[in-house]
């Protein structure tokens, strides 16, 4: 596995500092092969896909190389859709949050023309955009390329599935014959290496060679879930898997902290190992784990290298490895010593070529995981529950509490068992014994996605940054499944939810001043709680924050997830308002 630091390669100090408040705590494979290169000014081919880490991988060398006296864009990037135009974008400014006077400008199709007008015309650095509406512009001659210093293809593949090739051949064509360019791809197919030869020429290839592991003692399986969905799947793993040890992957070490924190609040016995511990509190942790007086250990890549421990019985992939060697690194924690191991990896429906491709590398199928349903997570927790009470029966003296229930019962005409039932209820917290939301989609389908199921995926995912919202059949939310819809005919600014759902008004903490639109905070919310816009009533856009309409009967853990959803590496912090 590389193993290097950011530190060491050449990025601006104060591109150093973003990241590391960012939580990263080393580069990954694909960042430690592209940064040197595209820091020599060399044009770069990478074979790399989605969740590798490749946006950083071209982002910190190219903001490193920023000249803070040019007023014209000097960097583009070029992407396939507009959901990941704006993931760039926001990628790009929160890596040159302390470069003062930064702009990056997201342009795509069927947002509003004049705010990206407006944004040209400032001194924006960075524009990211996908390629029909980059030709727009430069037909209205409002943008010009003429200065630009570096160019990235980014998922040129899909933009050739999608039909975009040509004009991004007529955009590259306006590009500076000496621009510095790069060209990203999950696959290289014989029309991506024709382009790659004609246009970026003499280059350096960087990929992530595919080495084949054997993994023979460990199960391995899968569960495809949205990403707010993974701590209620975690804690679901954690009541039905009968574990020994646990060992929790995850990408940053603020991660960790977090992870390990809620798992306690849940009452399992955890501790995070990141790289930012000392020495002697890592080795601790350790030991404890090896002792049994822990059991669960949530950490990053970089913390859990060469970790082993016999006892560690799971190893979950909370979020994916960047490549196939760490996977296989990580979850070769497990399986030790001749024992028996089970790795399970939690991936979003965008994340699931990965798995494809580890499957390849290590010759071995991966399974769905099957979460188990709410009945059998019900009848699960009354065992628990009923073996509590017969403990706690047995081994303490209840008298005074016996008379507690004598005299309420009198006192209140209620009888025992009403009692019980109030207690039994009121004891649940977040473990509801009768759990009614099925919080997953319990048939996993297999990772390997049609070509047609996945382009329906991405137009759907793609209509959301500047989605309208359909007022025409909405029912009450409780009534139906809050899923997303076709685009429908009204705007967003003026359109209304159906007068028969009761809203509420939340209050956002990001405003005009952040360059947000209502079509961001619209996208940014249906997709994270998987709302249909539909159900997101009227935004208000104010400077410093906004507020939003949601239906009334939101759930308290959805909330929860919502506060911390960032939109321009800001936290939304959504709160009812009064
Ligand atoms: P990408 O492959 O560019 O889509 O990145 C996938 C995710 O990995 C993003 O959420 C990044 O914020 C995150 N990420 C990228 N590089 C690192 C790193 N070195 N350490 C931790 N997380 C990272």
């Amino acid at each position: 596995m590389t193993v290097s630091k950011f530190s060491s390669l050449g990025i601006k100090p104060a591109i150093l500092k973003a990241i590391q408040n960012l939580g990263y705590e080393a580069p990954t494979p694909i960042q430690a092969m592209c940064i040197p290169v595209l820091l020599s000014g060399k044009n770069l081919l990478g074979t790399a896909q989605t969740g590798t880490g490749k946006t950083a991988a071209f982002a910190l060398p190219m903001l490193s190389q920023l000249d803070d006296k040019q007023k014209t864009p000097q960097i583009l990037v070029l992407t396939p859709t507009r959901e990941l135009a704006i993931q760039v974008a926001e990628a790009f400014q929160s890596y040159a949050r302390n470069i003062r006077g930064f702009h990056v400008l997201p342009i795509y199709g069927g947002a509003d023309i004049s705010v990206q007008l407006r944004g040209l015309k400032r001194n924006t650095q960075v524009v990211v955009g996908t390629p029909g509406r980059i030709l727009d512009h430069l037909r209205r001659r409002s943008l010009n390329l003429r200065q630009i210093k570096t160019l990235v293809l980014d998922e040129a593949d899909e933009m050739l599935r999608m039909g975009f090739i040509d004009d991004v051949e007529k955009i590259l064509s306006q590009t500076p014959i000496d621009c510095q360019r790069a060209l990203f791809s999950a696959t290289m197919p014989a029309r991506i290496r024709n382009i790659a030869d004609t246009y970026i020429g003499d280059a350096q290839h960087v990929s992530i060679t595919a080495k084949t592991e054997t993994v023979e003692q460990i199960k391995q399986s899968y569960l495809i879930l949205k990403s707010h969905q993974k701590l209620d799947a975690l804690t679901r793993i954690l009541e039905v898997e009968l574990f020994d040890g646990m060992l929790i992957f995850v990408r940053t070490k603020s991660s960790t902290l977090e992870i390990a924190e809620k798992l306690e609040a849940r009452g399992y016995t955890s501790a995070a190992l990141n790289g930012d511990l000392s020495q002697s509190v890592r080795e601790r942790t350790v030991k404890k784990l090896k002792q049994g007086l822990l059991d669960i250990v949530v950490a990053t890549d970089v913390a859990a290298r060469g970790l082993d421990v016999n006892r560690i019985s799971h190893v979950i992939n909370y979020d994916v490895p960047y490549d196939n060697e760490s996977y296989v690194h990580r979850i070769g924690r497990t399986g030790r010593a001749g024992r028996e191991g089970s790795a399970i990896i939690l991936v979003t429906q965008k994340e699931t070529r990965l798995l494809r491709s580890i499957e390849k590398s290590t010759r071995q199928k991966i399974l769905p995981f099957k979460l188990p349903s709410n009945s059998e997570v019900s009848d699960l927790r009354i065992q628990q529950i009923t073996k509590q009470l017969v403990n706690t029966s047995r081994s303490l003296e209840l008298k005074k509490f016996r008379a507690l229930v004598d005299s309420i019962s009198v006192q209140n005409g209620m009888d025992a068992a009403e009692i019980a039932a109030i207690l039994l209820y009121e004891g649940q917290k977040d473990r509801p014994i009768f759990p009614t939301k099925i919080d997953f989609d319990l048939k996993q389908k297999d990772p390997s996605v049609t070509k047609k199921s996945k382009q329906q995926n991405k137009s759907t995912s793609a209509s959301v940054a500047s989605r309208p919202i359909d007022s025409s059949k909405s029912q009450h939310p409780s009534k139906q499944k809050l899923t997303k819809n076709q685009p429908k005919k009204k705007p967003l600014a003026t359109s209304r939810v159906s007068s028969d759902i009761q809203m509420l008004t939340y209050r956002i903490e990001i405003g005009h001043n952040d360059g947000i639109t209502a079509a961001n905070i619209v996208g940014a919310i249906a997709s994270e709680a998987d709302i249909a816009s539909r159900y997101i009533g009227q935004v208000k856009l104010q400077k410093t924050f906004s507020t939003v309409q949601l239906p009334i009967g939101m759930p308290r853990q959805l909330l929860t997830h919502l506060r911390k959803v960032k939109i321009r590496q800001k936290e939304l912090k959504i709160s009812l308002l009064n």
